[in-house]
């Protein structure tokens, strides 16, 4: 498909006068929208947002219908930067603008004085150039030591040279597209109130020489919640500018965080097969949900999504190790693995005292813990294990290292009486492939253990519980795992 490349050819296509003089960034989103609801019904209107589409999306299609310039408001990892990405799929796929114009003039109402000297010097001959969706984007991360500062970069320009040769900011340079800013509160306070001023008049002051420039921008935001609302961290003017204030929020059930983590990561890899049981994928999500609950782990930072996102990749890394190792065709992430990410879980916990006391390690592994036992209960509930705890009081033992392979874990673990029994609530059976097997052999002992009915140390040997023991005694053994004699040992 070509497009019209001068004005002349512009008036008389599609892109006409009539449709395009008054149509402003906001008026093309709302028509878009309007248009995408129309078509799609109640299919989703930002495909690959999980999660938001009773709370979130609703609210900003009603601000992009308003036309306002809206912030959103959440903790980190809460798709906030990827939303507003996403509102490039709501502009049009192609727009004219005068050719070589830094600001990406409107053919039929330029803002700049170059523009208007060349329409009114070449008239219809004048060359018009095309930008995509994806170009009128603008995004601008508010860091404190920015030293693109766009109102300043503006007027550098203007200062050094003439109106003729003015070399933008990057907020012009957004003129008719969408300018984003993230962590708003971040922004010095003077640069907000220039921001203000190019919102609210269009006019750049240079030493009593004013520039009009009445910018044709769609302006969207992100921020933390306390951080926006704290006094004083952003000017109440341009508080007064953003149309809607909109919340996002961690996914509300485990579902929902599996399909957000299922989408994010990592998972489909080059060569052998895997096998991702779905007890695994629980327990990865029910950690971030375990810390976004636990008081030892701050509330104010939240806890990204990226967490079960960062921590699915290492799993099914440890996992494929064991498989290349052992020269295994299939690769099936265990609980022991889950263990193994501690690495891709610790970092993206932000400690209150508490946990700062105990550590991040022993944190993460808490939680962890907590994630089976939780997962577990969905599956057991009811079921009777006693068989298989009695064979551990009875004195038997059996190590499950994350390394060992499926064939020789297979081997050890039917020493265990009742185990292969209780498989069918994970739809396993027999008949499955033996890393399988292990891997839900594994995670009930796992479960067992989570909910301390049956014992398990630094070398992963499992092995009978201290429940029978005198309290004294209990204190002393109790759970050695959770208390490593030395600090940095790592036991999967
Ligand atoms: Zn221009």
């Amino acid at each position: 498909m070509s497009f019209p490349l001068t004005l002349g050819a512009l008036r008389r296509s599609s892109f006409s006068e009539e449709r395009l003089r008054t149509r402003h960034v906001k008026d093309e989103l709302r028509e878009n929208l309007s248009a995408r609801l129309r078509a799609t019904g109640d299919a989703p209107v930002f495909p690959g947002i999980v999660g938001y589409d009773d709370t979130v999306v609703p609210q900003i299609i009603n601000a992009i219908l308003s036309r306002h310039n809206f912030i959103l408001l959440g903790l980190r990892g809460q798709a906030k930067s990827r939303i507003l990405r996403a509102l490039t799929t709501l502009l049009d796929p192609q727009m004219p603008y005068v050719a070589g114009c830094e600001i990406h003039d409107n053919p039929y109402a330029p803002i700049c004085r170059n523009c208007r000297d060349e329409i009114a010097r070449r008239g219809d001959e004048t060359a018009i150039a095309y930008l995509n969706a994806e170009e009128r984007y603008v995004e601008k991360l508010a860091t404190p030591d920015v030293t693109i500062d766009p109102i300043k970069a503006a007027r550098g320009g203007h200062e050094l040279s003439s109106e003729f040769t003015v070399h933008y900011g990057l907020l012009p340079r957004a003129n008719r597209g969408i300018f984003a800013i993230n962590e708003l509160p971040d922004l010095a306070g003077k640069i907000q109130v220039g921001l203000f001023n190019i919102m609210q008049e269009g006019d750049v002051q240079i030493k009593g020489y004013p520039i009009r420039l009445p910018l044709d921008v769609a302006l969207v935001f992100s921020a933390n919640p306390e951080d926006y609302t704290a006094r004083g961290k952003i000017i109440t003017p341009l508080k007064d500018r953003i149309g809607s204030e909109i919340r996002t929020h961690y996914p509300a059930t485990v579902e929902e965080g599996i399909a957000i983590t299922a989408q994010e990561a990592w998972t489909r890899r080059n060569g052998g097969d895997m096998h991702l049981p779905n007890y695994v994928q629980e327990v990865i999500e029910r950690i971030a949900f375990a810390a976004r609950e636990d008081k030892k782990i701050d509330k104010r930072s939240g806890v990204s999504q990226r967490l079960p996102i960062s921590a699915m990749e290492n799993v099914i890394s440890n996992a494929e190790r064991r498989a290349i190792r052992n020269d295994e065709k299939l690769v099936v992430p265990r609980i022991s693995d889950v263990y193994a990410a501690l690495p891709a879980i610790t970092g993206k916990l932000e400690l209150e005292y508490e946990g700062e006391m105990k550590g991040a390690d022993f944190v993460g592994r808490e939680l962890i813990r907590a994630a089976i036992a939780k997962t577990y209960d969905e599956y057991f509930t009811g079921a009777n294990v006693n068989q298989i705890v009695q064979w551990f009081d009875l004195g038997g033992e059996i190590q499950l290292s994350d390394s060992i392979s499926a064939s020789e874990a297979l081997e050890n673990l039917k020493e265990i009486q009742g185990l292969a029994d209780k498989l069918a609530p994970l739809s396993v059976s027999h008949n499955d492939s033996t890393e399988l097997q292990v891997s839900a052999c594994e995670f009930i002992l796992e479960g067992l253990h989570a909910h301390k009915r049956i014992g398990r140390n630094e070398e992963r040997v499992f092995k009978a519980g201290e429940k029978k023991q005198e309290p004294r005694e209990r204190e002393k053994n109790f759970e050695p795992e959770d208390r490593p004699s030395r600090q940095r040992r790592q036991f999967n």
